[in-house]
């Protein structure tokens, strides 16, 4: 079997020498335990984090050992009845070929007519927060005008679509013109390239001169300073993700306008998508009609094989991905 581990903690921006392929002899199976041969893995921002060796919601990974994320894959020898040959399961044994487990925290997988790789993405933990972020937090209703950062990416590509079927106007901010042409022709009603923006603040004005009543906030930095100038009084933003700062080596200084939360009586809520787990199903059920109808589309960037792995999670951070990224292992 091959995996990956971390070889030392990144400074800054990753790169591949942070990260170390190894193999070693897979185990025999007992009673009671199955062996797994991963299909897709998943790359998340959230995994940088785990990189740095600190007190947070989710332990850091560890020097020398092998990385670990969300992964689909298949059973391919079974002594365990709940799980036979052939059984698709999702687990958080990423970035490795194969394993064995007694299939503690797996879970057994519906069958749909999508690619399984979708229950790393729009079906899974990203689509989820899209969800809970809009409908949990702050509580988006027909009418108001959302603004969504990162938004041509796993979550912000679903934040999107879910605020158009909620009845919102949609604002986005992306990397590229072809991230924004993307998200104009499924039906987003404006979006800003930040990376040529010359006053983000501005722009955002233009594209929502009615102001802003809900921003869905994965960006951080002056993507949040922006919002704050075009918040309307009483709105709402839901802080998911800050990933301009994730490979900061020093301590950026706030946004110089924190004042506005006062001025327009602003709610800003942070949250953690696994706390609001209980409403998975309620989540999945829905998603899973949008799905079907066309309502809502998935998308994905692939890159294949285990090796490509640290390129595809690097890859985050410099805009790679158009919705999830996921990696192809098999
Ligand atoms: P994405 O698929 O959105 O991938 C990351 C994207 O972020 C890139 O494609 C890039 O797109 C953009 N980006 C990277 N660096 C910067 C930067 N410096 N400034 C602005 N944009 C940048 O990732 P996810 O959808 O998985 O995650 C999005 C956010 O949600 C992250 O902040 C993540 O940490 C957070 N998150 C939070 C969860 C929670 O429970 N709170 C759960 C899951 C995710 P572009 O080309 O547009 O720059």
């Amino acid at each position: 079997a091959q995996q990956i581990l971390l070889d030392s903690r990144p400074e800054g921006l990753p790169t591949t020498a942070n990260f170390k392929l190894a193999s070693s002899p897979l185990a025999g199976i007992n009673d009671g335990e199955f062996l797994v041969k991963n299909l897709w893995m998943s790359v998340d921002p959230y995994m940088r984090g785990r990189m740095i060796d600190r007190k947070s919601y989710i332990a850091p990974f560890a020097i020398g050992e092998v990385l670990e994320g969300g992964a689909i894959g298949e059973v391919i020898e079974s002594r365990h009845p709940e799980f036979p040959v052939g059984s698709k399961v999702s687990s958080m044994l990423g970035w490795r070929s194969h394993y064995v487990t007694d299939g503690s925290d797996h879970t057994r997988l519906p069958q749909t007519p999508l690619s399984e790789s979708h229950f790393l993405g729009v079906l899974g933990m990203p689509g989820m927060t899209a969800w809970t972020g809009l409908n949990r937090i702050a509580e988006l209703k027909e009418g108001e005008t959302l603004f969504v950062s990162a938004a041509s990416g796993a979550v912000g590509s679903v934040a999107c679509q879910l605020g158009k079927l909620m009845g919102a106007k949609v604002v986005a901010s992306v990397g590229s013109d072809e991230k924004a042409e993307h998200l104009l022709s499924i039906g987003v009603d404006a979006v800003i390239n930040y990376k040529i923006s010359e006053n983000l603040s501005a722009e955002l004005h233009a594209a929502a001169p009615e102001g802003i009543d809900v921003y869905f906030e994965n960006v951080g930095g002056e993507h949040l300073s922006a919002a704050l100038d075009n918040m309307n009084d009483h709105g709402r933003i839901a802080v998911c993700g800050m990933i301009s700062q994730y490979n900061d080596t020093r301590p950026t200084p706030g946004p110089s306008n924190l004042a506005m939360i006062i001025i327009k009586k602003l709610k800003i809520e942070g949250f953690i998508v696994f706390e609001h787990w209980a409403h998975y199903p309620e989540f999945a059920k829905q998603m899973g009609q949008w799905l079907a109808s066309g309502a809502v589309k998935a998308e994905q960037t692939v890159y294949e094989g285990l090796e490509r792995a640290p390129d595809a999670f690097i890859g985050l951070f410099e805009g790679k991905n158009r919705g999830k990224m996921v990696v192809k292992l098999a």
